[in-house]
């Protein structure tokens, strides 16, 4: 019998407790945005202050003509997985890569969704329909 299958049995599991007790770590890990439907559709000019990073080399340009923060939004993608269709945001969970820089050019219209378990038996199922809908400025 291989020596590690009896180490193994003698110490018992040595790394993550996953999924029963998720690591204590997942919580400071990127993970893909989430968007708040009521901000999407605003002037792209009332959203709160942008948090300042530094300039992304393969993004879209910070579209300081965007009509409302979803475009905005659209527009600092720099993997393409947001666009419109009519008063929809669609979200490609399949082709983000977490890099935040929806969250930091509209903090009140993006959160973290600290969701890892990304996983779907269909890539439609990784397309997400985000509604615009009209909301007071926070
Ligand atoms: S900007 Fe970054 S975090 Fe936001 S949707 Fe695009 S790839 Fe994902």
């Amino acid at each position: 019998m291989p020596q590690w299958f009896i180490r193994g049995l003698r110490r018992g599991i040595v790394t993550t407790r996953y999924p029963g007790h998720p690591d204590s770590s997942v919580s400071s890990l990127p993970s893909p945005p989430a968007f708040r439907s009521e901000a999407l559709a605003r002037p792209a000019h009332q959203r709160a202050a942008p948090r300042p990073f530094p300039p992304n080399p393969y993004g879209r340009g910070a579209a300081p003509s965007a009509a409302t923060v979803a475009d905005l939004l659209v527009a600092v993608c720099p993997s393409g997985a947001l666009r419109r269709d009519g008063d929809t945001l669609v979200f490609d969970v399949g082709a983000c890569t977490a890099c935040g820089a929806c969250r930091r050019a509209a903090p009140d219209a993006v959160v973290s969704s600290g969701e890892f378990e990304l996983a779907a038996t269909s890539r439609s199922a990784l397309v997400k329909r985000i509604p615009m809908t009209a909301g007071a400025a926070a």
